[in-house]
């Protein structure tokens, strides 16, 4: 580990412990009570709020609470139910697809590795990442818009390509901070560093952060 890499590991774990008084929990905010439910959320979620998701929940798990259940659920049906939400048919098809697959391939059971998590339709890397970190307990860095714009505005990468991006992070990140930092960078565009117009004059990170100075030739921006 270089000189300039140990310090930056240090500014990490400072922003971190900012982060940890700034948002005590990082528990997903999507109604769920088992790994299939889990799932299913994170998949509806894609281009659409949690509390949306969290509206059309109660009623999908009420009727197939489990990757047994949605895997005999005929699709327009479960797309009836979560009609509400971008993309229903798609994620309904989706829905039902990835318990078949949990059913026939996976002996009923939620994958718990990366690689097979990938498979199931409808799961990218960024949602079997939050199934892996809040189910597992296994560190996985979990990329979307906001953490993406967060970290790049912190100078911890300069990556825009989602997957170019953990990996450039997983290279220097310790693993015990994968998963806080995720949910908490997340939380922390939300309320403060929004895309649009970061309120950098409040925020805690400040004193941690190259932004300000640099934003205006545009550093991170989006
Ligand atoms: S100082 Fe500004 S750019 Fe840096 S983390 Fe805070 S809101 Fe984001």
């Amino acid at each position: 580990m270089s000189d300039r890499t140990e310090a930056e590991v240090q500014r990490l774990r400072a922003v971190l412990a900012v982060l940890a008084r700034e948002f005590p929990d990082t528990t997903p905010p999507l109604d769920y009570a088992s790994p299939f439910q889990l799932m299913a959320a994170v998949l509806m979620s894609a281009q659409t709020t949690d509390r949306q998701v969290n509206v059309v929940s109660p009623q999908l798990f009420a009727a197939w609470p489990d990757a047994a259940a949605m895997a005999t659920a005929d699709p327009e049906a479960v797309a009836e139910v979560i009609r509400s939400i971008g993309f229903f048919r798609t994620k309904a098809r989706n829905l039902v697809a990835a318990a078949r697959m949990i059913r026939d391939e996976f002996n009923g059971q939620m994958p718990d590795r990366m690689e097979d998590l990938v498979r199931l339709p409808g799961i990218g890397r960024k949602s079997a990442g939050v199934v892996l970190a809040h189910v597992y307990n296994t560190p996985a860095i979990i990329v979307d818009t906001h953490f993406g714009r967060v970290t790049r505005r912190l100078g911890f990468t300069t990556e825009t390509d989602p997957v170019k991006l953990e990996h450039d992070l997983a290279a220097w990140w310790p693993h015990d901070t994968w998963n806080p930092a995720s949910m908490r960078m997340n939380f922390h565009g939300r309320r403060w560093c929004t895309a649009r117009s970061p309120k950098c004059s409040e925020c805690p990170l400040q004193q941690y952060c190259p932004y300000p100075a640099g934003s205006a030739v545009g550093t991170g921006a989006t």
